[in-house]
């Protein structure tokens, strides 16, 4: 039961061949059993799980239908969830129950999604490894010994180990895409503003976007049109109409125009993974689609404006945890100063203190013009490349990652090193553009992702051009040994 996908749970749901509650106890003992090797979950909601199949299965036996109705999920722990602990991964907040739930969370549980858990991620969504949580690395289920990605890696290495068929997670530079890329699955970072963040714990708000992680492209396509739409309470989302999304899935690919840019296939890139991507797009070249060579000649910015920007952003965003409020408070300050200074030094973790120093800096007097202010007019330049680009052709497409998963604390001594294996990946999210990863190989024993990029609200077609290429290829469907 733990290897069907999303669709194929709502067809036996509505087949009555099992019950939502059958189904949530499996997956509950399945994690039980092997999430100890993997670690991608922060907290089990098993009682809340339970309740919420019941509740499904009675929803059914009344006549009701849903593709989401009785479906397993997980969530990153950066969506509030009320009463329930959300950590964002930190120390900071270990104590901390969301009084509320997020937009995302409270769409997906009227749907009828069944909350087994929170995932695991890095701590405050900083990182490409899931090695800066406060709860401990997550492992890679294709191999115990490298890192899934981050900073969605819980909610990818549970999914890929078949512990549930999807799960929410966020991407602010990459972090759907690149632990989907690590753990051959399937992710989606939908348009800025397609998702709401209400609830979503803030990293960078300007680049932060929620989105499905699935194995299919089928499954983003359902899990996505429960998270999508507008929200009031969200003053960067946007009051656009939210397509069917399963419906455009079998569109034809017949004309359709690919642009790989030229930039992707520099030295940077493992010669393995630019083989696998040439033969991607010799697949949907098969299926009727053209490719062009692109340019996108301000791409080699990108790395040093985003982290200016994300920092900065995360300098400020994170200034409301100081011990005060909620979240972790130091013991016995001697003053007020003594109380803000303890409680962040001691809450916060080396890479999010990391970044609040870089961010503060960059934002400083005398130092905005310079850097921030440079940044932002960098990421001006970064969208109309993709502008000029879109006018000649209808998706983008390259590697999601330069390398394979990395051995766990590869890069932990250099955090430099890790920030440049973004560089596929955080372009997408200083234009505010849509972005999928999806299977597309293996490499040592190690998934390999194909990127490809839409202009803005068209996920739609991502998620057609994925489903049509998975249907014609079967990397996707291969399940990590022991899982
Ligand atoms: N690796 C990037 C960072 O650390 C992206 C993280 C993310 O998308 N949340 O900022």
């Amino acid at each position: 039961m733990h290897q069907l996908t999303l669709a194929e749970i709502a067809r036996g749901l509505a087949d009555k061949k099992f019950s939502s509650e059958e189904l949530t106890r499996v997956l509950l003992a399945r994690i039980t059993q092997l999430d100890p090797q993997l670690n991608s979950f922060i907290s089990l909601t098993e009682e809340l799980a339970l309740q919420q199949a019941q509740a499904a299965d009675a929803r059914r036996a009344k006549g009701e239908t849903g593709a989401l109705l009785g479906a397993p999920i997980a969530h990153k722990d950066l969506f509030c969830t009320q009463g329930i602990r959300t950590s964002c991964g930190s120390k900071m907040l270990d104590n901390f129950k969301a009084p509320y739930d997020a937009t995302v969370v409270a769409k997906l549980a009227a749907a009828g999604a069944v909350t087994l858990g929170k995932t695991n991620m890095d701590e405050f969504a900083m990182g490409s490894a899931n090695e800066s949580s406060y709860y401990g690395a997550v492992k890679n289920p294709w191999n115990l010994e490298h890192v899934p990605g981050g900073s969605s890696g819980g909610s990818a290495a549970a999914v890929a180990a078949r512990l549930l068929p999807a799960a929410t997670a966020t991407d602010t530079g990459g972090s759907i895409r690149q632990p989907a890329a690590f753990t051959n699955l399937t992710g989606l970072k939908p348009t800025y503003g397609r998702v709401s963040r209400w609830g979503m714990i803030a990293y960078a708000s300007s680049l932060d976007q929620g989105g499905p992680l699935a194995r299919t492209a089928e499954d983003c396509a359902i899990l996505l049109q429960g998270m999508a739409g507008f929200d009031a309470n969200d003053s960067t989302s946007i009051d656009e109409p939210v397509p069917d999304y399963s419906a455009s899935l079998n569109g034809s690919l017949q004309g359709l125009r690919i642009g790989v840019p030229k930039e992707y296939f520099s030295e940077g890139l493992d010669p393995r993974i630019a083989e696998l991507i040439h033969n991607s797009v010799k697949e949907l070249q098969k299926l009727g689609a053209v490719v062009k060579e692109i340019s996108l000649p301000n791409m080699q910015h990108a790395i040093p404006a985003y982290y200016v920007i994300a920092p900065a952003e995360a300098s400020s965003n994170l200034s409301r945890f100081d011990g005060v409020r909620f979240g972790y408070r130091c013991e016995d300050p001697k003053d007020l100063t003594d109380l803000y200074k303890r409680s962040r030094g001691e809450g916060f973790g080396a890479e999010v203190q990391r970044r609040i120093m870089v961010g503060a800096y960059a934002l400083s007097a005398g130092y905005y013009d310079a850097y921030y202010l440079k940044a932002q007019k960098i990421r001006r330049l970064v969208k109309n490349d993709f502008m000029a680009a879109f006018n000649e052709v209808d998706i983008i497409l390259g590697p999601t990652t330069p390398n394979p998963a990395w051995k766990l604390g590869a890069k932990n001594s250099d955090p430099v090193a890790a920030y440049l294996e973004d560089v596929y990946t955080i372009t997408a999210n200083l234009a505010g553009l849509p972005g999928l990863s999806m299977p597309a190989g293996f490499v040592d024993g190690l998934p390999v992702g194909v990127q490809l990029l839409a202009p803005y609200f068209q996920e739609g077609r991502l998620l057609n051009v994925a489903h049509q290429y998975q249907l014609n290829t079967d990397w996707h469907t291969r399940t990590p040994t022991g899982f």
